[in-house]
């Protein structure tokens, strides 16, 4: 297609600064360098992560910055040299037929498939996260800075091939967007870096879109017990409807929740989660599961700088503490057979939409997020 050498004028959500809401502006995407992918943003959704950036509390976060890390789309042009997607041809053999670009979902966590620890399979963390600072965003005259190297609040963005995953072409995009972060990371947690077993005890912190997701990969795990908290109640019917088995608001008991799980099972979780990203919830997490093979993975993001003070009785007695990043997939492998397991109907992530917004309304969606209501 002709974009494939032309700037494309389209709308993105730019956070000019610190504490600034989004604002939807017509910015200027440069096409894909060698190496690059230029996809037609479809749909995306809103992860707490987004939040963080208009808080200010990623450190390495420039602004000018357009968000967005959960997305999907389609293949518009590609750069020199990208040989894994394919954007719109034409198929002259057989007279005027069109072949669609590929549909794909970017990746907050790039695969390079070539350092030593993308050659890893334990590891899922690229050590070629940044191999170019620029940017191919602009607006008003300035650069606008991307943002997980996605920027998927943009109708049009430039990618990195290695940061694309190819996806079934039948996949609906408004849909599997969410598999792109919260979905595979909270699964991912009890499955991969937890390793959960069935018929164990798991309590998951913090029931937003990610904590949520962490009860479905408890249950798909063969949890037999899982016990979800929050401070709010509207989410305990969904959390029932993904598999936990107890419900409880901090807000409920005088005790400290650690406390409160231990005496609910004799003597504390097998595995426990927390989801929300503050420090005292992380040290109760810790404390919630047992004291000699009880794991406590964190998920949730604490503001940068933040401190724990904690016991070390607490892991000297065999108790491990574990973080996970994007559930430790290795996503840009992990994606496609996510999504085709997604159209097997092997799990039901549609559960966790609440709603559909234009654009327009980015900061519409924020205002759900903080009334708990996304
Ligand atoms: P969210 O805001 O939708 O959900 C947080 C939930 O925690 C809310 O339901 C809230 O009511 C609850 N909560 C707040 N304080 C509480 C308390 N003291 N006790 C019990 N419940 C409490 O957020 P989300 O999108 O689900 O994200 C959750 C966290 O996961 C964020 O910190 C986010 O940045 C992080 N995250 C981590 C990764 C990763 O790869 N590790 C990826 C994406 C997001
Ligand atoms: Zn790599």
């Amino acid at each position: 297609p002709l974009s494939c050498f032309q700037v494309i004028r389209c709308r993105a959500a730019v956070v000019w600064a610190v504490g600034k809401p989004l604002s939807v502006e017509e910015v200027e995407v440069a096409p894909p360098k060698a190496g690059e992918v230029c996809v037609k943003i479809v749909a995306t959704s809103i992860c707490h992560t987004d939040e963080h950036i208009l808080e200010g509390i990623f450190p390495n976060v420039d602004f000018p910055v357009i968000p967005g890390h959960e997305g999907a789309g389609i293949v518009e042009s590609v750069g020199e040299g990208v040989t894994s997607v394919k954007p719109e041809r034409h198929h002259i053999i057989y007279g005027m037929c069109i072949i669609p670009g590929d549909k794909v979902i970017p990746i907050s966590l790039p695969h390079c498939r070539e350092c030593s620890f993308c050659l890893n399979p334990e590891s899922n963390y690229c050590l070629n996260l940044l191999p170019d600072k620029t940017s191919r965003f602009t607006c008003k005259g300035k650069q606008i800075h991307h943002f997980l190297w996605v920027s998927t609040f943009a109708e049009y963005t430039v990618i990195l091939e290695y940061a694309v995953a190819k996806i079934d072409a039948a996949a609906p995009l408004d849909k599997v967007c969410l598999l792109a972060c919260r979905f595979s990371t909270r699964c991912g947690a009890a499955i991969n870096t937890a390793k959960v077993k069935p018929g164990s005890t798991c309590t998951v912190f913090g029931l937003g879109g990610v904590g949520l997701s962490v009860v479905m990969g408890c249950k798909a795990a063969g949890a037999s017990r899982i016990i979800a908290i929050d401070i709010n109640k509207d989410k305990f019917a969904k959390a029932k409807e993904l598999g936990a088995s107890h419900y409880i608001s901090p807000h409920d008991f005088k005790k400290p929740m650690q406390e409160v799980l231990t005496e609910m099972t004799g003597h504390g979780m097998d595995y426990s989660f927390e989801v929300i990203g503050h420090a005292d919830t992380m040290t109760a997490a810790l404390a919630s599961c047992n004291m000699n093979t009880g794991i406590c993975v964190m998920v949730g993001e604490p503001a940068s700088g933040s401190v724990i003070c904690f016991d070390p009785m607490l892991v000297l007695s065999g108790r491990t503490w574990k973080g996970t990043l994007l559930g430790r997939w290795n996503m840009r492998d992990c994606i496609p057979k996510l999504v085709a397991s997604y159209l097997e109907k092997k799990f039901n992530s549609d559960m966790l939409i609440t709603r559909a917004l234009p654009i327009a309304k980015v900061n519409k969606g924020f205002e759900l997020l903080h009334a708990g209501k996304r």
